[in-house]
C-alpha cells in the first residue's frame, strides 16, 4: 500500500491508490501495445476497448437500463449548466425549465439556464426555516418535493443531489408521477455523490457529473440521458455538445478526453472489485457517521446542516471559536491531513470523504480533532 497523507479535497480529489498504481505501471506501455493510453488514437481498437469497458462498468455500477445513453464528454458540470438547456429546453416548444435552488451549485445552474429560456425557481432553501422542530439557516436544508412548484409544461426539472459547498445531500429522489408531474423529466447534477450510494435512475431523465470527485480525474464529464430526450437541441447548440450527435458517435463525435476516460474506467473497475455501489455505500455511511457523531458530541466543533440532509460526501464544519481556524488548518497539514480548508463562502473546514478515502482516514481526522480540542478547548 502506501503511506501517503490523507487527502480531504473537495475535487479534484483523492483517487484509489490501486488505480494510481495501475496507471503508473501502464504509463509507458498499455497492455503490450507499446503506447501510453495518452498516445493512442481514440478510434483505434485499443482505446475503443478501454472506452467500451468503462461504459459497461459504469452502466453496471449505476444499474442503468438500455433506455439510457452514456456519454463521456467535456466542459465539466458548469459546461452542463448551458448544455442541458441547449439540449432540453426546446423539448416541448414551451421553452421553460424549473430549478430547485438548494445552494451555490444549483443556483449557478439556474442562473445560466436563464440565458436560454424561461428558467424559474420551483423551490429554494435560501431562507431560514424550522424543520422537525430544528431551526435551520438558509442553505442548510432541502425543500420537500411536496412543496415544489413545478410547471406542468416545463421541459425539465433540475436539482443538485449533493451541494458540495454547503454539504447538503438530497438522496430520496421523488417519483414525479406521484407528484402529478410525470411528464416533466428530472435532470440531476450528481457531480459530488454519483457512485456513492444506489440511486433510482428510473425516476430521472438524465444525470451529469464532473468526474473529479468519485469517478476519476478532471477532464471527463459523465452524462447519462434517456434516449427519448435526445434530438431536441436548440439550433444554437454547438454540434459537439448536442447529446444526440455525441450519442450517435459513441462519445467520439470529436476527440474525447481519452486519458481521463481511461483512469475513470480504472476507478469503475476498482469500485466493482469493492462490491459495487451498495457496498461502498455501507463504508460511506460508517465514515460519515463517525465524523458527524464526533462533531455533534463535541460542543467545540459544529455542523449546521439539518440532520436529514447532511451529506455523506462533504462535511463542512466550524470551530465554535472561529479564531482557531488557521491554527487548526496549519496543524492538520502538519499531521498529514490535507486540503481541509472550507470553501470561502462558508468558511471553517470541509472534509470531503469520497469513495476512495478509507475509514482509517476519517478516524485519523477525528483523532486529530479530539487532540486539537484537548489542546485548545
Ligand atoms: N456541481 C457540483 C455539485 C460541483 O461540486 C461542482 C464542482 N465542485 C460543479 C457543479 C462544477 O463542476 P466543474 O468544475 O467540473 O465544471
Amino acid at each position: 500500500m502506501s503511506n501517503r497523507p490523507w487527502n480531504f479535497s473537495a475535487g479534484p480529489s483523492v483517487l484509489p491508490v490501486e488505480v494510481l498504481q495501475t496507471a503508473a505501471q501502464e504509463m509507458l506501455d498499455w497492455h503490450g501495445s507499446g503506447m501510453s493510453v495518452m498516445e493512442m488514437s481514440h478510434r483505434g481498437k485499443q482505446f475503443m476497448q478501454i472506452c467500451s469497458e468503462a461504459e459497461a462498468d459504469l452502466r453496471s455500477l449505476l444499474g442503468l437500463s438500455d433506455e439510457f445513453a452514456v456519454l463521456f464528454t467535456t466542459g465539466g458540470a458548469i459546461g452542463q449548466n448551458a448544455i442541458v438547456p441547449l439540449n432540453l429546453m426546446g423539448r416541448n416548444g414551451a421553452g421553460k425549465a424549473d430549478y430547485i435552488v438548494s445552494g451555490s451549485w444549483s443556483k449557478k445552474s439556474w442562473q445560466e439556464a436563464q440565458r436560454y429560456g424561461d428558467a424559474q425557481v420551483a423551490a429554494s432553501s435560501g431562507q431560514a426555516v424550522e424543520l422537525d422542530g430544528q431551526a435551520c439557516e438558509a442553505w442548510t436544508w432541502f425543500p420537500d418535493p411536496a412543496t415544489w412548484n413545478v410547471r406542468a409544461d416545463a421541459a425539465y426539472l433540475h436539482y443538485c443531489s449533493n451541494e458540495t459547498i454547503g454539504g447538503v445531500e438530497f438522496a430520496d429522489w421523488p417519483d414525479m408521477a406521484q407528484l402529478g408531474k410525470g411528464d416533466v423529466p428530472v435532470v440531476v447534477d450528481a457531480s459530488s455523490n454519483i457512485l456513492s450510494r444506489p440511486m433510482d435512475y428510473s425516476r430521472i431523465g438524465m444525470a451529469y457529473a464532473g468526474a473529479q470527485k468519485n469517478a476519476g480525474p478532471a477532464g471527463v464529464t459523465l452524462v447519462v440521458v434517456r434516449r427519448d430526450l435526445l434530438g431536441h437541441a436548440l439550433p444554437i447548440c454547438p454540434s459537439a455538445f448536442d447529446y444526440a450527435q455525441v450519442a450517435q458517435a459513441g462519445s467520439m463525435y470529436n476527440t474525447p478526453p481519452t486519458y481521463a476516460i481511461y483512469v475513470a474506467g480504472l476507478v469503475f473497475r476498482w469500485l466493482r472489485e469493492q462490491g459495487g455501489v451498495a457496498a461502498i455505500e455501507q463504508r460511506n455511511i460508517a465514515k460519515s457517521k463517525l465524523l458527524y457523531d464526533f462533531i455533534d458530541q463535541s460542543g467545540f466543533y459544529v455542523n449546521r446542516v439539518h440532520s436529514r440532509f447532511r451529506s455523506r460526501m462533504n462535511v463542512p464544519f466550524q470551530l465554535v471559536d472561529e479564531s482557531l481556524t488557521d491554527a487548526f488548518l496549519k496543524q492538520a497539514g502538519e499531521a498529514q491531513l490535507l486540503q481541509l480548508k472550507g470553501h470561502k463562502s462558508v468558511g471553517g473546514m470541509r472534509a470531503s470523504i469520497y469513495n476512495a478515502l478509507p475509514l482509517q482516514a476519517v478516524q485519523a481526522l477525528v483523532d486529530f480533532m479530539r487532540d486539537f480540542e484537548k489542546r485548545h478547548g
